[in-house]
């Protein structure tokens, strides 16, 4: 299946020529938006005389569209002003949920420290920054060919920057005792049912990425919803007081969800909603490219938990066919790698991805149901969580894979109020 990334000319334009896209109803000059939307090209920018009034958005202005990937999260963001904030009186005085805070000062103190290293004026700072690179570990954690395509930075520099920022960080063999000392220390985000907690160890852990799959209404989704409104509880109640990102593929995402479990926890979902960061990614392009500017969200918006759910369909469905498997298989494998980056980066970020499964008809023992994906996401994803039907209400949860956990089951509950035992 042809991608529009693919495309490299359409009739009667020229590429690398300033165009109008129809889909966006303004111009495009450079970047990703420009390659991704060229099928939306009409190659003569139209008379303005032509477009409706409320479609002209400052066409004049050079537009840069670095701009606009930080607008597709903008986008979805619930609007406050939206929300009706019911009565003033705060009943929840013992959770105190005051909308959670932003982190800019720390975001502001990690981009110092990559303006002190040696080499880095203020040009090569700005390209760092705008490809998403504003810390040291971002740089060190990063491969140098990928920070080389975003950056634009020459291979030596890149280098230089590498090696820098991994001495900075003090980057290289540590005793178990340290590795211990940090694990010791992990925090985790309750899901809403005891025997769930214990089953994963005390809960959902950060630095890690965890992985539920399952079929159909086994509950992937519902303990999404259930984590972003948990992840923002104080740390006596099982959350770890930050915000949620939230990419949804599927579009089963629904606000009246976060709602009732909010109120089933006391809590007052406006604020609950405000500290969700939701995008919605159409294609795996854009699933993509939303997880590269999420990293830039992390540490300003005080996030500790992002939710893709689901994280391959998208790669499944744009990619048919037996050609295109290796295609595939790399494109979710450098997608993976760049969500464990981010939990290598950001030690107190938890992600939680959901799969789908597909039947193995050759399994004649055990489980004939495996994760979509294959070996590429089994590898990736530090801890596997099987899910499936019970009675009713009731799903069942089995530890599939994880380092450092025994296998066994739990039997949680779906309720109007979320997860539960
Ligand atoms: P999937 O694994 O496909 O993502 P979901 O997480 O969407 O599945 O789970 C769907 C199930 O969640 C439904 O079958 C239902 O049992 C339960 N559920 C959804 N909404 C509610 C609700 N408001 N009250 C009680 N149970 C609900
Ligand atoms: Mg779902």
């Amino acid at each position: 299946m042809a991608k529009a990334t693919e495309i490299e000319s359409i009739d009667g334009f020229e590429m690398g020529k300033p165009y109008y896209c129809i889909e966006c109803k303004r111009n495009h000059t450079k970047g990703k938006i420009y390659r991704e939307h060229i099928s939306f090209a009409q190659s003569e920018t139209p008379n303005k005389q032509d477009i409706p009034d409320e479609d002209i958005e400052s066409n004049d202005d050079e537009f840069d569209d670095d701009v606009e990937l930080t607008e597709s999260f903008e986008e979805f963001k619930i609007d406050e002003n939206d929300i009706e904030i019911e009565n003033e009186i705060d009943d929840n005085k013992d959770i105190e949920n005051e909308t959670l805070p932003n982190n800019k000062g720390s975001l502001q103190e990690s981009i110092n420290e990559v303006k002190k290293l040696p080499g880095v004026g203020e040009a090569t700072l700005n390209k760092l920054i705008k490809a998403g690179f504003s810390s040291l570990e971002s740089i060190a954690f990063t491969p140098p060919s990928i920070i080389q395509d975003e950056s634009g930075l020459g291979d030596k520099t890149t280098a230089k920057l590498i090696k820098a920022c991994m001495e900075k960080l003090n980057i290289g063999f540590k005793s178990a005792e340290d590795v211990w000392e940090h694990r010791k220390n992990i925090a985790r985000i309750t899901t809403g049912s005891q025997e769930l907690d214990d089953l994963l160890g005390g809960g959902v852990e950060t630095g890690s990425l965890i992985e539920f799959f399952g079929e159909f209404r086994t509950g992937k989704t519902q303990i999404m919803h259930q984590l972003c409104v948990n992840v923002q509880l104080p740390l006596e109640k099982g959350g770890i007081e930050g915000k949620a990102l939230y990419i949804d593929t599927e579009g089963t995402f629904r606000p009246e969800r976060i709602i009732q479990m909010a109120e089933g926890l006391d809590l007052d979902h406006n604020k609950i909603l405000k500290n969700i960061i939701f995008g919605r990614a159409y294609n795996s392009d854009h699933q993509v490219i939303l997880i590269k500017e999420a990293a830039n969200l992390i540490k300003e918006q005080n996030i500790k938990l992002i939710v893709v759910d689901s994280l391959i369909g998208h790669f499944r469905s744009e990619y048919i066919g037996r050609g295109t498997l290796a295609n595939r298989q790399q494109l979710i494998n450098s997608h993976l790698h760049d969500l464990l980056r981010l939990c290598d980066i950001y030690t107190d970020l938890a992600i939680v991805v959901t799969n789908q499964v597909q039947a193995k008809p050759d399994v004649f023992y055990g489980n004939p149901l495996q994760a979509a994906g294959g070996n590429v996401v089994a590898h990736g994803s530090t801890i596997r969580i099987f899910l499936r039907k019970g009675k009713g209400e009731q799903r069942i949860a089995k530890i599939v894979d994880a380092p450092h956990l025994p296998e066994g089951e739990a039997i949680f509950s779906i309720t109007e109020n979320g997860i539960s035992d």
